[in-house]
């Protein structure tokens, strides 16, 4: 038994998330894209986290289902993300946090004392607050234990931990004493696991991947999969708030574990290269080295990119070791610590289909979309474990063909860069042959 975990995204209260991001929504799209466990999100925000507290009932401890829910339920835990701004060593700081409660009561607790604190929970889903990220820890901790803190997006240049803009060289740097407590990372869009693996503080850490999500859509396009760890407990499928904490913390006695996370293509992610948006400048770690920091058409600082920052703070390299499924999705593992668990790359369908329907109709897009799923249940299904032949027969060969590309890696991608989104060719056209495969295997 298997649970797929999206733990970060953001409801209809925080800035720029469609208003469809509510509780029916969430639950809805969550099934189609084939996620059993939901993070709520934004459960500092008072409107929202009176929804939760009037629609939501616990399953088990700190596990909570819609009372009102269809046939198969969809699991939620308390998340939220808080965004620390504070000046630190006489730089400004950003830094956002993924904060995971036990209990609808420690989320109220926490909630009380942001406001005590003086933070306007009522301004965005996503409150912006001056504590440093050791006070913060403070505060946490100090309320419940038992609560997670996990960094999130580290590598996004603005507003992260490593960020290049206005983050950290290390975890102690940014947490102090309490980085002990600090037992997992997010990798955001814009990184993958296998750069991730380069970091020597991060070597036995837990590394997760969340969609971000501000509209439905968009859910589980990165996520994390847990298993049961020892097979002779296979018959106990409870899971509750303090079996996933063990699985994130890998504790000795956990009976879950992560299994491997899904990836979108870093490439994908809006900060992969060094550039500037405006002056149309984009550079790649390599070019970087030669070129350097500054942008040939305006002078200013160039916004590094996520790949130079991992360059910048490795400590080694990762080598990746390549194995294909039963269906012919490639799974990457490390070389090094052939232990950690490993992740898969994936596009989501919806852009699958948009390429290869040629058409950007979002009605006819979502026919399509929901024929699949109506066929083969859920996205994830048609995405890495659906035959080939039979995903044909139902939507054509050009959509089993692109699926079967995607599964392969055998696609190219114009990496993203100075908050532009990198763009997927599953079909290049003749000026864009550099297959991404090749590109990323010299990179590590
Ligand atoms: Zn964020
Ligand atoms: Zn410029």
């Amino acid at each position: 038994m298997k649970i797929v975990a999206d733990l970060h995204l953001h409801s209809k209260y925080s800035r720029a998330v469609s208003q469809q991001m509510d509780l029916f929504y969430l639950e809805e799209w969550a099934k189609k894209k084939g996620i059993d466990l939901l993070g709520t999100g934004d459960f500092t925000h008072p409107l929202w986290f009176s929804e939760l507290e009037t629609k939501l009932k616990e399953v088990s401890e700190g596990i909570y289902v819609l009372k009102d829910h269809s046939s198969a339920a969809v699991n939620f835990v308390l998340t939220c993300e808080l965004s620390s701004i504070y000046s630190q060593g006489g730089r400004l700081r950003r830094i956002h946090n993924l904060v995971f409660a036990p209990s609808l009561a420690t989320a109220k607790k926490i909630n009380q004392e942001l406001t005590r604190r003086g933070v306007n929970l009522l301004a965005d889903g996503r409150p912006t607050l001056g504590l440093s990220a050791i006070h913060l820890a403070e505060l946490i901790w100090s309320l419940d234990e038992n609560c997670l803190i996990i960094p999130a997006h580290v590598w996004t240049p603005w507003f992260s931990l490593y960020g290049s803009k206005s983050g950290f060289d290390s975890l102690e740097e940014c947490f102090g004493n309490f980085q002990n407590k600090i037992y997992a990372i997010e990798t955001g869009l814009s990184s993958d696991p296998a750069m991730n693996w380069r970091i020597e503080e991060l070597k036995n850490r837990s590394i997760l991947s969340f969609s971000d999500a501000h509209s439905p859509t968009k859910l589980g396009r990165e996520a994390t999969v847990f298993k049961i760890k020892n097979k002779s407990l296979k018959n106990q499928v409870n899971f509750s708030f303090k079996d996933l904490a063990a699985a994130i913390k890998q504790e000795k006695e956990a009976v879950w574990e992560i299994s491997h996370t899904i990836e979108f293509y870093p490439e994908e992610g809006k900060y992969h290269y060094t550039g500037h948006r405006h002056c149309q400048i984009s550079q790649s770690p390599q070019q970087t080295k030669t070129k350097g920091f500054i942008c040939p058409v305006c002078g200013k600082p160039l916004t590094v990119g996520v790949m130079s920052r991992v360059e910048e703070l490795a400590s080694f390299n990762s080598q990746i070791l390549k194995k294909e499924s039963h269906y012919g999705v490639i799974v990457n593992y490390s070389a090094l610590s052939p232990n950690r668990p490993p992740y898969i790359m994936l596009v989501p369908l919806l852009e699958i289909l948009t390429e290869a329907l040629k058409t950007s109709s979002p009605q006819k897009l979502l026919k399509a979309y929901e024929n699949l799923i109506q066929n083969f249940q859920s996205e994830l299904t048609v995405l890495i474990k659906t035959p080939i032949e039979q995903i044909a027969k139902v939507a054509g060969e050009r959509v089993a063909e692109g699926i079967d590309k995607v599964r392969h890696g055998k696609i190219v991608i114009k990496p993203g860069f100075d908050g532009l989104f990198g763009l997927v060719k599953i079909w290049p056209e003749r000026n864009e042959k550099t297959p991404l495969v090749k590109e990323q295997m010299s990179l590590f």
